[in-house]
């Protein structure tokens, strides 16, 4: 897996890059398929995506159309030129997929978190050529996202790809699943050659936010995006409120700044970059430096609580600690999460260190 060349779908079909791959979150009718399809037809989009199955979180709402509309979706590729992607949950609609020549089968968040399903799956389309995309699991599990693309690998599936559309939390968020793109880079960065797609409308749950997510995605180097797009979105009969109409796809398409990967060496901006990242090599020298001078420190503490016989924990000092570094980092400019989260990484290691001098 490890040495494979995943881009070579993505180059060789001739596809704009970044890939832009939009449609209705739903297939609700044969005449709202097609209106969406030809909205589309002349612009950054080249993939039609709509999803047939749907898998809602509870039974009773629109549960999609079923096979029927993968008619529909052929009918879009004859009119439009469009390549259809659609999502597949098991083996039987892997299959129909298939026999209906949809060109690219992703398969959906709560599916890569089950690993018998994309076992299922991988089996059922054994040795395709068809573009199979797996978007990352609800839970932010990077393993588990890897686990799905290595089953279909195995099954001599070779045109993968990934789709980043964030990860459920529980915590409070403006995002309906938060983006961690921490993880989609540290996928990148295991397989440099694997596309991955950004989806800001299952990341944003609304509309507003759509653009920023796609500008950090291509900020991040990520190779497409896919964008729920309905030409009336407030009637649409699932995630309305995300959805935005292809005329609003054009607008956002023409605002992205697509950047250069990379500076070209002895051009003036990659000078002062040059220069920038020296300096904050310095800054990460001095920094390990302080935090190696500060654990010296700490274990000159162990070694006082050792002889006066003292628990680790001094929660009271912790405390005022953590108190004082959020009210110092605060007037630098710096966010208490931030602080809060170095801070008690730092305190875990001073545990540590100190569990050492006390227990030797
Ligand atoms: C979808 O793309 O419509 C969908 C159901 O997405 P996800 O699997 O990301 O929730
Ligand atoms: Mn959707």
């Amino acid at each position: 897996m490890e040495k494979k060349n995943f881009s070579t779908w993505l180059d060789n079909m001739e596809l704009n890059h970044p890939l832009v791959i939009a449609g209705p979150c739903s297939a609700e009718s044969e005449e709202q398929v097609l209106e969406v399809a030809h909205a589309l037809k002349n612009t950054d989009a080249t993939v039609f995506r709509a999803g047939v199955w749907k898998p809602r979180t509870r039974p009773g709402a629109f549960e999609g159309q079923g096979g029927k509309a993968l008619a529909w979706l052929q009918k879009v590729k004859q009119e439009t030129g469009l390549l259809t992607a659609v999502e597949i949950g098991n083996a039987q609609h892997a299959k129909l997929a298939l026999e209906f020549d949809i060109d690219i089968l992703w398969i959906g968040a709560r599916t890569t978190v089950n690993p018998f399903a994309v076992q299922e799956i991988a089996e059922a389309i054994q040795g395709t050529k068809k573009i199979v995309l797996v978007k990352n699991p609800i839970n932010p599990d990077l393993a588990l996202w890897i686990g799905a693309i290595e089953r279909l690998h195995k099954c001599g599936v070779e045109n993968l790809g990934a789709i980043h559309r964030g990860f459920s939390s529980f915590r409070k968020s403006k995002y309906r699943n938060i983006p961690n793109w921490q993880i989609p880079i540290d996928l990148k960065n295991k397989y440099p050659s694997l596309p991955i797609i950004n989806d800001p409308s299952h990341i944003c749950g609304e509309r507003e936010g759509i653009f920023d997510v796609s500008q950090t995605a291509l900020d991040l180097k990520l190779d497409g995006l896919m964008i729920e797009t309905h030409c009336n979105p407030d009637e649409a009969w699932s995630d309305a409120k995300q959805q935005i109409t292809p005329a609003r796809l054009i607008e956002i398409m023409d605002t992205l700044r697509v950047r250069k990967p990379r500076f070209e060496e002895g051009e003036e901006a990659y000078n002062k970059l040059d220069a920038l990242r020296k300096e904050i090599n310095n800054l990460d020298h001095q920094l390990l430096e302080t935090l190696a001078e500060r654990m010296a420190v700490v274990e000159n503490i162990g070694l006082a609580k050792k002889e006066g016989n003292v628990a680790i924990l001094q929660n009271t000092r912790w405390q005022e600690i953590l108190k004082k570094v959020v009210k110092e980092g605060k007037d630098q400019g710096l966010t208490k999460e931030f602080v809060e989260n170095i801070f008690k990484a730092i305190h875990q290691e001073s545990i540590a260190h100190q569990k050492k001098i006390i227990n030797a």
